[in-house]
């Protein structure tokens, strides 16, 4: 939005940085022995990634993750410093400038470590890498029956003074399912895996493998630091767990928009794309204008709740690429009054949560998307 004052009118999304700090602060005092790091990958789950770098690192968030190393690279060319691990290494990336930005590069095979080697012998310097052990995701991260290779070669770069091992790390598949066994089963891989890296003489500078949720309910998951996304941003990461105000959480984002158009029409008329929705009276309906550009979900057309004069109204058909519909009933509002899609729920206006549940995803997804389009007001 840059220097933009003026309130946007057709939709934005509002952004409580108070309520960033107020969950960092939440969040550390659940894992108190542990360093927090804020992941802020995905333009902070939309909520704007250098802004909420900063309101992070203001309530004592000691470390930043990213997902790509241009993430990470946009955050030291905004000026933030202090340690950034970014974990999606693909071959070929620009490791060069992630050695020269003193960035924290996550390895999981020896051909990426091979390839970051070379990054720092051309940039003069040692690389900072954190060895990613696959305890259990079956996704990223290194196989038990290959760790004994990439430690040994690591140990062997570190000697050499091409690389510094400042991490051990891993990643839970169903840590938003307590009890699930999988969860032990990891925690018992990563034991055994770290255990084998500090026999070989890795002394790494943090060991970590929970997120949200496992911050939230495993104390014995938080090792040496906390890897935190969505619980950051004030939302709940499974409807199991607890609302965000459950969980003690404040939601960050409120995503409004300006009622475009109000009109009454008859009954038996249908409404939007593919007439999925026909009026069974004489009714008024209004215009909503952000669609699924903005990154309303397409999925919760007939479903998604929006608060409209102050009552909630769920999406009449289906929702367009820019616009949808909701029906007042014998209600009325004016064009230019506030719908609010989501925020808090303390207002009584739906949540992120709710729209996950509506578009049968994840609450993780509902933010996330919220579209470039979307202008941000940081409050
Ligand atoms: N760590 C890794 C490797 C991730 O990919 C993510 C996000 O998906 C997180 C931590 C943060 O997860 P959450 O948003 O559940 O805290």
């Amino acid at each position: 939005l840059g220097a933009m004052n003026e309130t946007p009118t057709r939709v934005y999304a509002e952004i409580d940085l108070d309520a960033v700090r107020a969950n960092v602060r939440a969040l550390r005092a659940r894992a108190p022995r542990a360093q927090l790091m804020a992941v802020v990958k995905a333009d902070a789950y939309g909520h704007g990634a250098i802004r909420c770098a900063r309101a992070a690192q203001d309530a004592g968030a000691t470390w930043l993750g990213t997902a790509t190393p241009e993430e990470a690279l946009a955050l030291r060319a905004a000026g933030i410093g202090g340690p950034i691990l970014c974990w999606l290494w693909t071959p070929g990336g620009p490791w060069q400038a992630a050695v020269e930005a003193d960035l924290d590069i996550s390895v999981s095979g020896i051909w990426a470590l091979d390839e970051v080697r070379k990054a720092a012998l051309a940039a003069g310097r040692t690389a900072r890498v954190q060895l990613k052990a696959d305890t259990g995701l079956g996704r990223g991260g290194c196989q038990p029956a290959d760790w004994t290779e990439l430690v040994g070669a690591a140990v062997a770069a570190q000697a050499e003074g091409t690389v510094k091992i400042t991490g051990v790390w891993s990643h839970f598949a169903c840590a938003d399912e307590p009890g699930h066994p999988s969860i032990a089963l990891q925690l018992a891989a990563f034991r055994d895996m770290l255990a084998h890296a500090e026999q070989e003489g890795v002394e790494p500078e943090v060991r970590h493998i929970a997120n949200s949720p496992a911050t939230l309910t495993l104390p014995e998951s938080h090792f040496d630091l906390v890897r935190c996304g969505l619980a950051v941003y004030g939302v709940s990461p499974a409807p199991e767990l607890g609302t965000a105000r459950e969980l003690g959480l404040r939601p960050a984002m409120t995503l409004k928009a300006s009622v475009a158009l109000v009109k009454t029409v008859p009954a038996g008329h249908g409404v939007s794309y593919g007439h999925h929705y026909v009026t069974e009276a004489e009714t008024n309906l209004a215009l909503i204008p952000a669609g699924y550009a903005d990154g309303i979900p397409r999925h919760a057309s007939g479903t998604g709740p929006v608060s409209v004069g102050g009552k909630i109204r769920r999406v009449a058909g289906r929702v367009a690429m820019d616009q949808f519909v909701v029906d007042l009933g014998d209600d009325l509002v004016r064009a230019g009054d506030e719908a609010v899609l989501f925020g808090p729920g303390e207002h009584g206006e739906p949540t992120a949560e709710d729209w996950a549940q509506a578009a049968h995803t994840i609450a993780y997804e509902i933010v996330t998307r919220i579209g470039g389009r979307v202008p941000r007001v940081y409050l």
